[in-house]
């Protein structure tokens, strides 16, 4: 683990790669976002899972992302890491998706999997390259598979969950997000090591900022969905989007789950920072 001041003195980007299961690279940086007078930091991260004879790229980083996602794959392909073969993302959103058309392009031999919806009308050039993927099928890396399982939380109706079979790693898309504080040196930490961090209060914070269905459902149906998929796959990691690997599953997601419950108790705030009425009317036009 690193020490807090060497932490603060590097980049987030720095941290990367990370590998957080054997052959599973955690890689990407951290988006800022200001809300309640806090500066946020939440990431949109990618991760690479390496086979035997191939690679699988889960996700994509947030568009402004790209430069540093293709250092970090340099940085693992001079280490040995197979090529990429394969691109899985969850949904169809800028922070999950927004790097797709650079990766097709850079990557000429990667195939795009998942729910690939529209993907073809962003870019037709690649359209012989998208496969269709549904829940239970799978990619095979060598010696491991990426597969499709039910994506319990969700932004969009097309999203769908990866898990890598041989180090049981879920990779949830919108599941298990939750913001860091980079002055508190939680940047390329994993929820375990992040000890100052409040999870059912930044876990809260994001639900009632970016899972507006949140507040009109049950969660604890929800919640009792993901432990019966946890179980049943047997996770032993999970590598979410947006909240920081948790690498301690019986401990963390139930503090991750309090934060959906708590959430879904309140009204929504509204997205990020906003002008009050009364300080809209003070403004001169
Ligand atoms: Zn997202
Ligand atoms: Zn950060």
């Amino acid at each position: 683990m690193l020490d807090r001041a060497t932490a603060l003195a590097m980049t987030p980007a720095d941290r990367m790669p990370r590998e957080i299961a054997p052959g599973v690279y955690w890689i990407g940086d951290c988006l800022l976002q200001r809300h309640k007078g806090r500066v946020y930091h939440g990431y949109n991260a990618a991760f690479l899972v390496a086979g035997e004879n191939a690679s699988g790229l889960v996700e994509t980083g947030h568009p402004k992302d790209f430069p540093v996602i293709e250092r970090h794959l340099n940085e693992l392909f001079a280490r040995g890491v197979p090529p990429i073969q394969y691109l899985f993302v969850t949904h169809q959103e800028t922070p999950h998706c927004g790097g797709l058309g650079r990766v097709l392009k850079t990557y000429p031999d990667a195939i795009l999997c998942g729910d690939v919806s529209d993907y073809h009308l962003a870019f037709p050039q690649y359209e012989h390259r998208m496969r269709w993927m549904k829940e239970g099928d799978a990619i095979d890396l060598g010696g491991r598979a990426l597969q499709v399982v039910e994506p319990v939380i969700r932004d969009l109706r097309t999203t769908w969950w990866a898990f890598d079979t041989k180090e049981r790693v879920l990779f949830p898309g919108d599941g298990f997000a939750y913001s860091h504080y980079h002055e508190d040196g939680h940047c390329g930490l994993v929820a375990e090591e992040a000890v100052s961090l409040d999870l059912p209060d930044v876990s809260s914070t994001f639900a009632d900022l970016a899972l507006f269905w949140t507040k009109f459902a049950d969660m604890n149906v929800y919640c009792d969905r993901l432990d019966h998929l946890i179980a049943r796959l047997g996770v032993k990691t999970i590598a979410p989007t947006h909240g920081l690997p948790i690498t301690d599953v019986a401990a963390t997601v139930p503090k991750v789950q309090q934060g959906l419950k708590e959430a879904a108790l309140r009204p929504e705030s509204g997205t990020n920072e906003k002008i009050t009425a009364g300080a809209a009317a003070a403004t001169p036009a």
